[in-house]
């Protein structure tokens, strides 16, 4: 069996603001990727080097320069920065090496193409914007690797699939005035972080780049995949990109206790197949996941250990629920708001 190269660091485990500063209480806890590291397959796990660790210039090609110094000289220090967000000892180098083993997934990914490829990381990306943490995010991991991808990997088109419960709003913004990044997010609304509306198109030559889904709490993995093969599948097959990355959240999982969906390891499973197929029938099989989300330690485990074994070509059941009418609505005007894309 051929796994996915599966990305990671054992410093990013030393992020633990909950731990360090007194009174400050976060889900997004090393026990998240300790557990994933467990229990992943061990021939899988390809763990990168102190010096792959992100450089102030790979981090600067998305976020203000001034923003990134102020995170490398508060290294061990212990500061809020959002209400949800803060960092202690250990986590700007934990969110230094996330952004590395982002890139390092993505530079495998781009060099073999057909090996599709994981970061296991914390702390996760897609909240962060240019110039701010928010959302338990220090640096955008997926947007950096999207980046370094452009400038060093010949890549000129990415589609970035963000299917964290939560909306990309980070991911988004970065992005937003760009034509060489379709950006896609399916997440619950209303919830955190309260953007991701259908409106939300892109501005400029961005326009129409930014295609958001938004949709109520329950919904199930027939809804989820009925957005695959009506408004993510034919966006992707229109935009022609070089290579897909997935902000790959397993916080829509049913167990998961901060979002409100009711996906289950086999929804997760039919969604990375679904990409797998989207990458090999259009970038050559240039595919990377990157972790976003997921705060009930189990159902992460196990959906992200559905997610290789179904890389690995493990058959997955099909499933046999029916689509929900309010999400066919949603679809519906998503493609109105889209023609150029989803006519
Ligand atoms: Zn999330």
């Amino acid at each position: 069996m051929t796994y996915p190269h599966i990305y990671s660091h054992t410093a990013m485990l030393r992020h633990n603001p909950s731990e360090d500063i007194d009174g400050f209480v976060s889900p997004e806890i090393p026990d998240r990727l300790s557990a994933i590291l467990e229990s992943m397959p061990k021939d899988a796990l390809h763990f990168i080097n102190d010096q792959d660790a992100a450089t102030a210039q790979q981090l600067s090609r998305i976020h203000h320069s001034d923003y990134v110094q102020h995170l490398i000289q508060s290294t061990d220090k212990n500061l809020l920065l959002d209400f949800d967000t803060a960092i202690g000892r250990g986590s700007v180098q934990a969110a230094v090496i996330a952004a590395g083993t982002s890139i390092a997934a993505v530079r495998t990914a781009c060099r073999q193409p057909g090996q599709a490829t994981m970061a296991a990381v914390r702390p996760p990306g897609h909240h962060a914007e240019v110039d701010r943490a928010m959302g338990f995010c220090l640096f955008n991991n997926v947007a950096i690797a999207a980046q370094h991808a452009i400038d060093e990997l010949d890549i000129n088109r990415v589609c970035i699939i963000d299917w964290d419960v939560h909306h990309g709003n980070g991911t988004q913004n970065i992005f937003y005035e760009r034509d060489d990044v379709l950006f896609i997010s399916l997440h619950q609304s209303p919830l955190y972080p309260g953007s991701g509306y259908i409106e939300e198109i892109g501005r400029g030559p961005g326009h129409g780049y930014t295609i958001n889904v938004p949709m109520p709490a329950g919904q199930m993995n027939a809804d989820y995949l009925e957005v695959f093969d009506r408004i993510i599948d034919p966006a992707t097959a229109r935009f022609d990109p070089d290579l897909i990355l997935i902000s790959a959240g397993f916080d829509a999982h049913k167990d998961d206790p901060l979002g409100n969906m009711c996906i289950t390891n086999d929804g997760f499973a039919n969604m990375t197949r679904k990409c797998s197929m989207l990458a090999k029938s259009h970038c050559n099989g240039k595919l990377s996941f990157i972790l976003e989300g997921g705060y009930s330690i189990p159902a992460l485990t196990q959906s992200m250990n559905t997610c290789v074994a179904t890389l690995a070509g493990t058959p997955i059941p099909e499933t046999n629920q029916q689509t929900m009418p309010r999400t066919l609505e949603i679809i519906g005007r998503v493609k109105q708001t889209h023609p150029q894309w989803l006519s």
